[in-house]
């Protein structure tokens, strides 16, 4: 028997929990405040059409349906990006950010070799390790998080990099870092951006989340930046999982950035073949979706004020969170007003974590990861004292 995912594991025993107040706090899943997933209005209208013409169900191109790719590389780069207009970009179609990252991790192997190595952050979403290690990567962590402040060890983070072989593969978590919840702002991407460049290193940029903390634009401020800075090639993963809320029809991207448009070209045909080997061609319908709201003035409106409420959502679930907690007495929860997205490092220890599940049936994971996305001004009260007790 392999291990069991251990994310997977606790929302298993969420669900055998027969208690009625539970709460689980261990997905990794944006929920309104009802608790339910949103099926966003933008996406409804889109599946409508889709359903009323009926058009025929061929196979996509292998790299993916052009109408998708097109409108993911100008919401990565932005609309008249100097990267995009000079044919730089690579971009194909992925079986969500997963896809991406594995299609993007077997390639690098390929052309990297027995060389392959990738720096990534300590800590980071787990399945970065397995896809990257699965595709025959060596591994070297990163400092990252600090945990006293639970804030970013960004002097740490500077000397890691700084001392990596030219040619490391940095993995980089664009925004909204899974687990912690703990960002960089601009002014520390950019002096990442230089030392990439200056040591030689390969930027891996992981976004998963654009839109979900301060809007589309500024959470792509790594990508930008990476675009602007004249490094020839880096990589860019992006799900729309979140962001459109489709997690099950597995809608990601894969952009590789290449010196010039003909190397972009070979960059594509590499893709391209491994992508065939793999799986042959993506799955047609997701696309359809997030192509369908991109490429409609009024739909993409009504996707960008779907996508404000889920952010506006989630930064009033975390200032009420930490308002009841300073309320109740409990020690600082500050930090996590200054954290991003759905997650955050709580600082909660394995012990408080346990009582929280049995003692209040609240879910969360070891490490003291919440997902603050799942907190409702329904539960957020109940929450809040169990927390505060487990902290006394
Ligand atoms: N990267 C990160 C950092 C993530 O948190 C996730 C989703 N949990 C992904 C990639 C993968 O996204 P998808 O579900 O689209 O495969």
């Amino acid at each position: 028997m392999a291990p069991g995912d251990p994310i997977l594991g606790l929302t298993e025993k969420y669900l055998a929990d027969p208690r009625s107040n539970k709460v689980n706090l261990g997905v990794g899943v944006y929920s309104d405040d009802q608790g339910r997933l949103p099926v966003l209005k933008a996406v409804q209208q889109v599946e409508q059409a889709l359903v009323r013409d009926q058009s025929p169900r061929g196979y996509l191109p292998i790299d993916g349906l052009p109408a998708y790719t097109a409108a993911t590389q100008k919401l990565l780069f932005g609309a008249g990006s100097a990267v995009l207009e000079a044919g730089r970009a690579a971009t194909v179609q992925t079986i969500g950010g997963s896809g991406a990252l594995r299609v993007g991790a077997d390639m690098l192997k390929q052309v990297l070799g027995d060389k392959a190595t990738l720096a990534i952050s300590n800590p980071s979403w787990g399945n970065h390790h397995a896809v990257f290690r699965t595709a025959g990567f060596k591994l070297i962590d990163y400092r990252y998080y600090d945990a006293p402040t639970r804030g970013l060890d960004f002097a740490g983070m500077l000397e890691d990099l700084g001392k990596l072989e030219p040619g490391t593969v940095v993995l980089l978590h664009a925004c909204c870092h899974n687990p912690t919840g703990v960002d960089l702002d601009a002014t520390q991407w950019a002096q990442v951006v230089a030392l990439l460049k200056e040591r030689n290193l390969l930027p891996f940029v992981d976004m998963a989340y654009q839109g979900f903390d301060k809007g589309i634009d500024a959470d792509a401020t790594a990508v930008r930046l990476l675009a602007d800075s004249g490094i020839e090639n880096f990589v860019v993963a992006n799900s729309y999982s979140k962001s459109f809320s489709l997690y099950g029809e597995r809608v990601g991207a894969l952009s590789f950035v290449g010196a010039d448009r003909d190397e972009a070209a070979r960059l594509r045909s590499k893709i391209k073949q491994t992508i065939r080997a793999n799986y042959s061609s993506p799955a047609a319908h997701g696309a359809k979706l997030v192509a369908g709201v991109l490429g409609s003035p009024e739909l993409r409106t009504l996707w960008e004020q779907e996508l404000r409420e889920m952010r506006e959502r989630i930064h009033a679930m975390r200032a009420g969170f930490v308002d009841k907690l300073a309320a109740l007495g409990a020690p600082d929860f500050g930090f996590i007003n200054q954290q991003a997205g759905m997650f955050s490092y709580s600082g909660l220890s394995k012990e408080q974590v346990d009582r929280l599940r049995e003692e209040h049936a609240i879910y969360a994971l070891s490490s003291g990861r919440i997902c603050v996305a799942a907190l409702t001004t329904g539960n957020l009260d109940y929450v809040a004292r169990a927390v505060a007790e487990v902290c006394r």
